[in-house]
């Protein structure tokens, strides 16, 4: 049985009054549910001291455990101030920074070396779904971005449409049900049946408290992974609560 997961990516968003949000939360990460948030590095530390019962992690991390990378924060570090997760290959992360698979990959195996779990984002740009390419593009994505020795714990797949991120625009079910069973099937061919069907898949792009219910029930759906809806307890909550 797979655990369902709420996760938020706070992105560039959030001074040091925005760990108030949190308190918010945590009554509702008391269910079945596990809550996640990703708030910007600055904040990593002292929200994994602010919420019980919420884990916390990066939004992104180095290749390297350490090193002359100005500017750059490494996986251990993470981990050292409290994160349990990072995010990696956000499609704002491969367009802004020019990531591709194989950068995504190097860190992937930096996170698991440093003891971090994974939510690894994949995702097909409009061009590409008006081509009909989706499937080959998560196919890819998954295929080069993930590492040898993925398993339930460690990694956890968003799929995120590049078009339905910050758009208000969202797949349809079928759409969406198509691709995740689509992962699921890879996963279970690369990494085995225990493994494929132990990873979480979440699905990402404008969801929010009135959409989420429907998204959830979406077959091979394990959770979101919530952009602007998870910036405010009184957002991110009901979000939660459809999940619990
Ligand atoms: P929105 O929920 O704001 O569309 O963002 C989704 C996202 O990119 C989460 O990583």
């Amino acid at each position: 049985m797979r655990k369902k997961l709420a996760a938020g990516n706070w992105k560039m968003n959030g001074l040091s009054e925005a760990l108030s949000e949190l308190s918010g939360m945590e009554e509702a990460a008391k269910g079945d549910a596990e809550v996640l948030i990703c708030p910007p590095a600055t904040l990593v530390a002292a929200a994994a001291g602010a919420a019980s019962g919420i884990a916390i992690g990066g939004q992104d991390c180095h290749a390297a455990a350490s090193g002359a990378h100005t500017g750059d924060i490494s996986a251990t570090m993470l981990k050292d101030v409290g994160a349990s997760y990072v995010i990696l290959g956000h499609s704002e992360r491969r367009t802004d920074h020019d990531e591709h698979d194989e950068d995504v990959r190097a860190k992937c195996a930096a996170a698991w070396e440093a003891g971090l779990s994974v939510v690894l984002c994949v995702g097909e740009s409009l061009d590409e779904r008006e081509a009909s390419n989706t499937l080959d593009i998560i196919g890819g994505q998954l295929a080069g971005s993930i590492p040898d020795g993925a398993t339930g714990h460690n990694l956890v797949v968003a799929y995120e449409p590049i078009w339905a991120i910050g758009t208000g625009k969202v797949p349809t079910n079928d759409q969406i049900g198509e691709v995740h069973d689509f992962m699921r099937a890879r996963l279970e061919k690369r990494f085995g049946e225990g493994v494929g069907r132990s990873v979480r898949l979440l699905y990402g792009g404008s969801v929010k408290p009135g959409n989420a219910s429907e998204i959830f029930a979406v077959s091979n759906v394990d959770g979101a992974l919530v952009g602007g809806a998870s910036l405010k307890a009184s957002d991110f909550v009901p979000i939660i609560e459809a999940l619990n």
